[in-house]
């Protein structure tokens, strides 16, 4: 497995907690253990929700815990230019279209009686489609990929898992794609890019091999396998892992200050009481 290269991909938008914890150890033991390469990559599109300090804090509490990276470390908010040109891309392919909805329009026309119970894809309810088919030539609007469109264009799409989880080859059914997923945002009106084509774009200029993540991700997922096609970028090996929970089962969110990696750190806590607290 020589030049296996991972990463772990935190917004500083709150302090890293055991959830992250976990998942970044994850993503260094095995870069360690095929002697491969352990990126470290900053997701801070949203600049009106990340911190300096957070940012900072990241770096803290992943030293501590014994984990190394190269630097310097990719910051996705220099990368606008290589976001704008991936667009471009697909804007050429003919697969996104111009979006005005606000989330008050899309609640409006999910609650339509015919609609029934909406579907509830990676971003949240499923996007009615309303503006693929009214149209705007808004340039301020969002750009959204045409999922129809574009599963038409890719054909079958399939990419591999090595997480204990879900272990093999997954086949992506266009269907479950259309319905259950639907026309996600590509770029969002605030930051002209989103999450999911941020991600796809530096993952495939760092030659990442392997994608290490929470389950909470697996549909997201399938969004990248689709936008790797449409931009002819490798699909990297997929490792989705288990969320850390609470007591009552709740999967940790960055507002779980109670679980902060910092919290461990001030009460004395050493880094292999907190691998052995996420079970590794
Ligand atoms: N920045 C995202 C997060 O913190 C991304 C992780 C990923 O794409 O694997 O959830």
């Amino acid at each position: 497995m020589a030049g296996l290269i991972t990463r772990f991909a935190p917004s500083p938008t709150g302090p890293l907690h055991l959830g992250h914890a976990f998942s970044a150890l994850t993503a260094f033991d095995l870069a360690q253990s095929a002697g491969g390469t352990f990126l470290l990559r900053i997701e801070d599109i949203d600049t009106a929700r990340c911190r300096p300090a957070f940012e900072a804090g990241i770096f803290d509490d992943l030293h501590w815990l014994g984990l190394s990276w190269p630097t310097p470390v990719l910051r996705q908010s220099t990368r606008g230019p290589a976001y704008a040109a991936a667009l471009a891309r697909l804007e050429a392919l003919g697969v996104t279209y111009r979006c005005t909805c606000t989330r008050g329009d899309i609640r409006a026309a999910l609650s339509a009686p015919q609609e029934g119970a909406p579907m509830i894809g990676p971003d949240g309810p499923v996007y009615p489609g309303t503006c693929r088919t009214a149209g705007t030539s808004d340039p301020n609007a969002a750009i959204r990929l045409d999922m129809g469109r574009a599963v038409a264009l890719t054909g079958p799409l399939r990419f591999l898992e090595r997480g204990p989880l879900h272990a093999g080859e997954h086949r992506l059914d266009p269907d479950a794609l259309i319905d259950g997923v639907g026309d996600i945002v590509l770029a969002r009106r605030d930051i002209g890019t989103s999450y999911h084509l941020s991600v796809v774009v530096d993952d495939a200029a760092q030659a990442i091999t392997h994608v290490v993540r929470g389950e909470d991700l697996f549909a997201a997922t399938a969004v990248h396998v689709v936008l790797q096609a449409l931009l002819a970028l490798p699909h990297p090996v997929y490792h989705h892992h288990r969320l850390i929970r609470d007591e009552t089962g709740k999967r940790l969110a960055k507002r779980d200050d109670a679980r902060a990696i910092a919290r461990y750190r001030a009460d004395g806590l050493s880094p292999a009481d907190v691998r052995a607290m996420v079970g590794l």
